[in-house]
């Protein structure tokens, strides 16, 4: 079992303010939890606590680990979300929300999946530390999948490799991605599996051999040209990402020169091309093998010096250099630049701090194409008027998900809940209600009962009071305020952008004429692919 000392010590110089927060999440979870077990039989409370380890060693702040150990409090129902709110703050509520799955009353089996995931998806357009709870959560069930009941293992795996790897892959949280995804490997096709991790124990062996005799010579070489403060380590390639590649070669390892891989990790980047030119001296590099990720980030962040090299004593062998920064933020991408900062909603903020720190900024670029593509319409680059723009990693995911049978209908919930024109807000209970863009209060009124919105007295967006025609945004939690003596005024007719409430508003006041200048034509636009439909 996971102390509230291990926590603790896993953290990043934590105040003492700290750790009293995160002591009382850990007794609040574990009072919560008492008496509940994993499928393995052990104590539910392992999983959170484990689950927020993980989220301190990512470098996360206090927020975000407290997330961690309250994330399956609510859903089990040992505690309100009054509660929560109380004693953690709003923040902490937010994020426990986002990773809170749905109740099964209201959805079912694909569709409930795909509901879970669009509320995800929607809370960390608003709050990134949302979907970083979220992987640790699977990080953990992932180690211990073997308990889980047999027919759901696989949909669990698939859905790892299909959606959570590829998340933590554009978060560049490399180490997150490698494992959850070698964790699932045996649940998603047992003998490619087992084959997989045949071929690399045969490969393993001389490859450690060779490698350890190039490592010393190059220690030797790196020491003799005055480089004296480095590290080295290998690297295995991870049994997925292997399976990838020998599916890719027609199954011929000999061509796989990545299978391990040296790295050299220096102080500063300087070192990083001194220990090149020393590298490239001594081995012949492969030509078209070199990449420079230093002054080329890939999209997700990632930085370092890949070459491949020619070697008397392990042939072919590919080298990474890198910092030692460069190599925290290989393993854990976003999170390691988050330490510490209130990220929460204020990305452009941090986007500036990381503009001002050599670091790329590129691993935020994904945030924000997702957030306007799940906020507003995208007025299209003139070549497809009309087209949702598409974050492209999320159209590869949904490609990707396409091609496995059976999860049709959940591409196509995937499809619908985030390329339409939709803003999805809450109501104060956390349920999701999926409105057209630019919907006001009286559409969400109506949205949820008739009587509501007939009676519709105020309306309360994220706590604060709002007039009706207020545009609620993605994320936002409305709260309905209703009174017997009020009632629909002329002006709603105008305000509400659903024909459902404003066939309500025209009935409640007597209306039979149409409206003679429809309101969606202001919308047309938005409207052309609801109306392809
Ligand atoms: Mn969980």
């Amino acid at each position: 079992m996971t102390t509230v000392k291990e926590i603790v010590a896993a953290m990043h110089k934590p105040s003492e303010e700290d750790v009293v927060y995160i002591e009382k999440a850990y007794d609040l979870s574990r009072r919560a939890h008492e008496g509940q077990l994993r499928y393995s039989g052990e104590p539910y409370f392992i999983h959170p606590a484990a689950t927020a380890k993980l989220l301190a060693e990512f470098g996360m702040d206090a927020t975000t680990i407290a997330a961690g150990l309250l994330h399956d409090v609510v859903e089990d129902g040992k505690a309100t979300r009054e509660d929560i709110e109380k004693e953690f703050g709003k923040e902490l509520l937010f994020i426990v929300d986002g990773v809170t799955k749905l109740g099964t009353h209201r959805y079912h089996g694909a569709e409930r999946h795909a509901e879970s995931l669009r509320r995800l998806l929607v809370a960390t357009a608003s709050d990134i530390r949302v979907l970083i709870v979220k992987l640790a959560d699977r990080y953990h069930n992932m180690q211990t999948l073997e308990h889980v009941p047999e027919h759901k293992r696989r949909r669990i795996a698939l859905e790892t490799i299909e959606i959570y790897a590829p998340i933590a892959d554009r978060l560049g949280m490399g180490k997150v991605k490698r494992e959850i995804e070698d964790l699932a490997f045996p649940f998603v096709d047992p003998d490619a599996a087992r084959h997989t991790a045949e071929v690399r124990k045969l490969k393993t062996k001389e490859t450690e051999d060779g490698l350890a005799k190039v490592r010393k010579e190059l220690v030797q070489e790196l020491a003799k040209k005055g480089l004296v403060t480095f590290r080295t380590d290998i690297r295995m390639k991870g049994l997925w990402s292997l399976h990838q590649k020998l599916s890719r070669k027609h199954d011929d390892i000999t061509l796989i020169h990545d299978i391990a891989a040296l790295r050299i990790i220096v102080p500063k980047i300087e070192d990083c091309y001194a220990a090149l030119g020393i590298v490239h001296a001594l081995y012949r590099p492969l030509p078209g093998e070199f990449k420079d990720y230093i002054a080329f980030p890939k999209p997700n962040g990632y930085q370092s010096l890949h070459t491949t090299v020619v070697t008397p004593e392990a042939g072919i062998v590919e080298i990474q250099i890198r910092t030692e920064e460069m190599h925290r933020s290989a393993q854990f991408g976003i999170a390691s630049h988050m330490s510490y900062k209130q990220l929460g909603k204020d990305v452009e903020k941090l986007e500036k701090d990381m503009q001002k720190s050599r670091f790329s900024s590129l691993s935020f670029a994904w945030v924000r194409s997702l957030i306007p593509s799940l906020l507003k319409v995208s007025e299209g680059d003139g070549k497809s008027s009309g087209e949702t723009k598409i974050p492209s990693w999320l159209a590869e995911l949904a490609e990707a998900h396409a091609e496995v049978a059976g999860s049709q209908e959940f591409v196509e919930g995937l499809k619908e809940d985030f390329f339409s024109h939709r803003v999805f807000v809450f109501t104060p209970h956390g349920d999701v209600v999926d409105l057209p863009t630019a919907s006001t209060p009286i559409d969400f009124a109506y949205a949820i009962h008739s009587d509501l919105g007939n009676h519709l007295q105020g309306a309360k967006v994220n706590g604060k009071l709002v007039s009706f025609d207020t545009a609620l945004g993605n994320g936002d939690v409305v709260e309905i305020i209703r009174r017997d003596s009020a009632h629909p005024s002329p002006k709603w007719v105008e305000y509400a952008k659903t024909s459902l409430a404003r066939r309500h508003i025209r009935a409640a006041l007597g209306i039979i004429e149409p409206e003679r200048r429809p309101l969606r034509h202001r919308n047309r636009k938005h409207l052309n692919r609801k109306t392809a439909h």
